[in-house]
């Protein structure tokens, strides 16, 4: 290895291999999950290309993954039809972190108190340290790879620095990678086909690509006795197609026997996983276990999905979907917000085009997760181009509409919990996205003056008394300063309910709509409120209304000419002599408050 190039990984490589490396970290099998989807990852990447360019692939055809244990000199290989890496791939791939990502992760890892609640386990699958996580259980790793674009190279480390070496048997892959890594004392057992087996069904069973295995299988065979002496030799070769070996067990027969039986060991490469994408599938046939194991291996969430929807939508385009809602917002550093603003995967006839369009889903749905797949779109343009295709945005129209439906069918037990998590992004929907208002306002809830749990809008209004036009609400900072504020005493006295708006985004929301089932809102801090009241009432009000007369006119006209618009009688009182109402356009003194709060 004369020609070895050296090199020093970069700084942040550096400092997070040493994090990993010398970390407690229990989970060290998360490896493998990591090498087969980076394999995973490349044949995509050919086959995209292919796309646009066949000729790509006829380096080498067939798309899989193999994996094969070398017991005798401790060596793991993880193989891959992919797209290889070129020279200066090696160096960009495979020596620095070029992901922002990884920065979050170094902080967090540095800093417990931000690490907190988080798993290890989860941090290095969702911030992209893959790769490196080979050096969880080897002290060396060897990257064999080949690109079209380039020669066949060898990248060598062991966890300190790296060298790139031109492979001096030359071009042995044809195109892809193979990932060989030298393991560990403590991490022998991921030589064992068991193990391995177990670990690819485990965390790879859903990877798209055939992922197959150096297998060892013994058979029993009949074997003619005379053909003993021409019995093949024990095989000192220890490659593919020749890791045979046969123990002789002898025939007890009283007869001469003609033939005796031999259990033979063959070597072959067996098939682990079914590639068969599962949105494919009837969703009668796929069981809750594999949408859960799906939404897994899609996220690298540890926990199961809140729910999730299967349908294959048709009309004016045809395409298979499965979107997910994960039960806990996914914290800010982790969805990537700002570079990245959902995690819809597309596929165009189960090949992977890319879940960087970023806008499958609106804003305010970015926390749903899911692949959607469709016969319809082209193959053969750019990413660019098929961004830009008509029909992406009637799917985009479907998927918003799926989703809404899949929240509204979620029961009640779990709504809670949704509701928990997600429901600032519900409110941030009706006010951005009013084509959907209506079905959104059917799933907010709200606090309200009747008992201590919360509301829907349909449940206010199937409650409104029978003269009542309006849905009541006051917003403020929380519940008690709403509950006993001088705008709902009279209200609530006389048996009304009244929505308590306590979450900053609420007023903005419910400013958005306007009306539920017919009904129209009425802040109860706004000028303009009136009650519904028989003729007696009335009356008295008309009263009220003459004998204070002087007292309005001198709080118009004098005491308070220069701070207030107008002084009036009003109907919303009971013990308060009085209260400040914002103006029907004015700002209410919640939405001051919230704008002070957002200047500071
Ligand atoms: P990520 O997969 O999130 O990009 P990784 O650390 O797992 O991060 O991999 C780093 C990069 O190395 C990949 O983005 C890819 O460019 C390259 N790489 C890793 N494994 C392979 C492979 N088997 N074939 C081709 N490129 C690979
Ligand atoms: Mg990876």
């Amino acid at each position: 290895r004369e020609k070895a190039e050296k090199f020093t990984f970069q700084t942040e490589v550096n400092r997070m291999m040493k994090l990993i490396i010398n970390s407690l970290y229990r989970n060290k099998e998360i490896f493998l999950r990591e090498l087969i989807s980076n394999a995973s990852d490349a044949i995509d990447k050919i086959r995209l290309l292919a796309l646009t360019n066949r000729k790509e692939l006829e380096s080498n055809p067939d798309l899989h993954i193999r994996i094969k244990a070398d017991k005798e000199n401790k060596v793991l290989h993880i193989m891959d039809s992919g797209i290889g890496m070129t020279h200066q791939d090696l160096i960009n791939n495979l020596g620095t972190i070029a992901k922002s990502g990884t920065a979050d992760f170094l902080a967090k890892m540095q800093d417990p108190s931000k690490a907190e609640g988080q798993d290890l386990n989860d941090m290095i699958g969702q911030f992209g340290v893959g790769f490196y996580s080979a050096f969880l259980v080897a002290d060396r790793v060897v990257v064999t790879t080949k690109h079209n674009d380039d020669k066949q190279y060898i990248w060598e480390s062991d966890a300190n620095s790296f060298s790139i070496t031109e492979d001096p048997r030359g071009n042995t892959l044809n195109r892809g990678s193979i990932i060989s890594l030298y393991l560990k004392d403590e991490a022998q057992d991921f030589l064992e086909q068991d193990t391995v087996r177990e670990l690819i069904r485990k965390y790879s069973q859903f990877i798209n690509f055939p992922i197959l295995m150096w297998s060892s299988k013994t058979v029993d065979e009949e074997v003619p006795i005379e053909e003993e002496a021409s019995k093949p030799e024990k095989s000192e070769d220890n490659t593919e197609d020749a890791d045979e070996d046969a123990k002789v067990e002898e025939d007890t027969e009283e007869d001469k026997p003609k033939t005796k039986k031999v259990s033979k060991t063959t070597w072959d490469w067996q098939l682990i996983n079914d590639s068969k994408p599962i949105w494919t599938r009837k969703p009668a046939d796929v069981t809750a276990d594999e949408y859960t194991e799906f939404y897994k291996s899609l996220t690298k969430d540890s926990s199961e999905p809140l729910t999730q929807t299967h349908f294959v939508a048709e009309g004016e385009v045809t395409f298979k979907s499965l979107l997910y809602i994960p039960k806990v917002q996914p914290s800010e550093s982790f969805n990537r917000y700002g570079t990245k603003s959902d995690n819809i995967k597309l596929y165009v006839r189960r090949v992977f085009i890319t879940d960087e369009f970023n806008d499958m889903m609106p804003n305010y749905l970015n926390f749903i997760r899911g692949v959607v797949d469709s016969d319809d779109l082209p193959l053969n343009v750019s990413r660019e181009t098929l961004q830009q295709h008509k029909l992406i945005k009637v799917i985009k129209k479907k998927l918003v509409r799926k989703v809404l439906d899949m929240i509204k069918k979620i029961d009640k037990e779990a709504y809670e919990k949704f509701w928990k998590e997600f429901s600032t992004n519900i409110k941030l929907g009706i006010m951005e996205d009013p084509s959907n208002r209506s079905r959104l306002a059917k799933l907010l809830r709200f606090q309200t003056s009747n008992g201590k749990g919360v509301t829907s809008l349909a449940e206010y209004v199937e409650r409104m008394k029978s003269k009542q036009d309006h849905i009541y609400y006051i917003a403020g900072a929380n519940r008690a300063e709403v509950e006993k504020s001088p705008f709902v005493e009279r209200l609530l006295s006389k048996g009304y309910e009244v929505l308590y708006l306590v979450e900053a985004v609420d007023e903005y929301c419910i400013s958005a709509l306007p009306e539920f089932d017919g009904k129209k809102f009425q802040n109860v801090a706004k000028e303009g409120f009136k009650l519904n009241e028989s003729a007696k009432s009335k009356e008295k009000f008309e009263n009220l209304k003459n004998a204070f007369e002087p007292l309005v006119k001198w709080l118009n006209d004098v005491a308070l000419k220069d701070q207030i618009s107008k002084a009036q009688v009003s109907e919303r009182l009971s013990n308060s002599p009085c209260a400040l109402v914002a103006g029907v356009f004015g700002w209410t003194g919640n939405m001051e408050r919230l704008a002070m709060s957002n200047a500071h």
